[in-house]
């Protein structure tokens, strides 16, 4: 069991399971290590449960990803031919609505992402793992990237653009999340 300790202004210790599984405590500064060492053994239940569930969900999330293997060339070409009938199509519906001029659009391999967005050079990247969304989530996703060309960051001016051009992001998000099980960053 990895346990990361970090101190700080806090009044009491608590604890989280990181995102790889490691056992995160914060304790207040200045708090004697045998103090926090106390304070795991008398949680050790609570952690041992909290891991097999993140064990659980990692591995649920990678039977998500798995069902797109994209390993060899003709795979990777496979999707990026998918990725071209779905996603240039959006976007130039999308980006003639609100009015934004995309300059570049590439596909990765990213399970942290859906999409992201560079509003300055105007570029964006779509994850190739998009194609196991129903389409309307892909929408979703394409329409949020557009979106920052018009809001960099995730303001309430961002969600009123959302609002305005695909009033179901709430909907399209929530679902996402649980189709993938996990909260990738958009
Ligand atoms: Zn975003």
């Amino acid at each position: 069991m990895q346990v990361v300790v970090t101190y700080r202004k806090t009044s009491r210790l608590s604890m989280r399971i990181g995102k790889n599984g490691e056992v995160r405590v914060s304790a207040p500064t200045g708090t004697p290590e045998q103090v926090v060492r106390r304070f795991v053994e008398e949680h050790r239940d609570w952690i041992n449960k909290a891991l097999v569930k993140t064990a659980e969900r990692h591995e649920k999330r990678r039977e998500f990803f798995d069902q797109l293997p994209l390993t060899t060339r003709q795979e990777c070409r496979e999707a990026a031919e998918r990725m071209n009938s779905i996603i240039p199509p959006l976007v130039e519906k999308y980006s003639r609505l609100m009015g934004v001029k995309p300059v570049g659009i590439t596909y990765k391999a990213t399970i942290s992402k859906w999409g992201c967005c560079n509003p300055k050079s105007k570029r964006i990247m779509f994850s190739a793992y998009l194609l196991l969304l129903p389409e309307w989530c892909i929408e979703h996703v394409v329409v949020h990237e557009l979106a920052h060309l018009i809001v960099p960051n995730h303001s309430d001016k961002f969600y009123a653009v959302m609002d305005t051009y695909f009033p179901r992001w709430r909907e399209a998000r929530a679902e996402t999340k649980k189709i993938s099980r996990m909260e990738a960053e958009e």
